[in-house]
């Protein structure tokens, strides 16, 4: 058993794929993806991406705006809240702050991610949270608004060690994407080898970040098997006890049934 706990599937060009959205579940349940997370990034694309995955029992969705979405509707908390309400939903986000890909001033970053968490807290969801370039001011952030009473996923963890000791101080849960098979991802492969198994998940972040050997060419949820056989090499356990562990700490984090 594996969950894909945040992939993008409406952004797959699901015509690529034979059977479309039905033949890329069934592929990942021959790689023993039981269960996937279809993250939101936008409001505007949110409501097509409910529906798209209306009749797939195993995926989950969440809602949220993307720190790096810009021109589209910014979410109040409350609408949040609303859509948190949705049966489908297990998390908000994703959220958080990306100082890689936008520039200038990114107060309304902040501002976006604080009022991801305050929506969190108040409609009893997880968090899924993005974070890149950006250590000291996310955690700040989790911090100073209490974010670990809603807790959560540091989603495609590029940190370091202190960095994810210090978001499993918060109540997050650590998830890993397929850059932990990239030979030049030195320091995360440290991270995984220190982490509790616990306290870790696995994504593909499809239809980015194939993992080796398919990087460069499409991603999509049945390569989550890849990353979980990284990272039973790198703890020196059994793949088996690492897919239980990742989807047991899923299961935890996001209540899924
Ligand atoms: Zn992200
Ligand atoms: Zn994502």
């Amino acid at each position: 058993m594996l969950v894909d706990s945040h992939c993008h599937l409406d952004l797959l060009d699901l015509h690529s794929f034979s059977g479309g959205l039905v033949g890329v579940i069934d592929a990942a349940r021959e790689q023993g993806v039981t269960h996937l997370l279809c993250v939101a990034i936008n409001l505007e694309n949110y409501p097509r991406m409910l529906s798209l995955v209306e009749g797939c029992a195993e995926v989950s969705v969440s809602v949220g705006v993307h720190p790096n979405e810009r021109g589209g509707r910014e979410p109040a908390p409350g609408e949040l809240v609303d859509h948190a309400a949705h049966p489908r939903v297990v998390a908000i986000g994703e959220t958080g702050l990306d100082y890689f890909r936008s520039e200038g001033e990114l107060e309304w970053q902040r501002e976006r991610f604080r009022n991801h968490i305050r929506a969190a807290k108040q409609a009893g969801k997880p968090l899924i949270v993005h974070s890149r370039d950006a250590k000291e001011d996310t955690l700040a952030i989790l911090r100073e608004e209490d974010a670990g009473e809603a807790g959560g996923v540091m989603h495609c963890f590029t940190g370091d060690w202190e960095m994810a000791k210090r978001a499993m101080d918060l109540n997050f849960y650590i998830s890993f994407s397929g850059i932990v098979t990239f030979n030049s991802a030195r320091e995360l492969m440290e991270v995984a080898r220190r982490m509790p198994v616990e306290r870790m998940l696995v994504e593909t972040d499809c239809p980015y970040l194939a993992p080796a050997p398919h990087r460069g060419k499409k991603n999509e949820p049945m390569h989550v098997a890849v990353t979980g056989r990284r990272l039973a090499e790198l703890k020196g356990l059994p793949v088996e006890e690492v897919a239980a562990a990742t989807s047991a700490a899923a299961v935890a984090v996001f209540k899924l049934d």
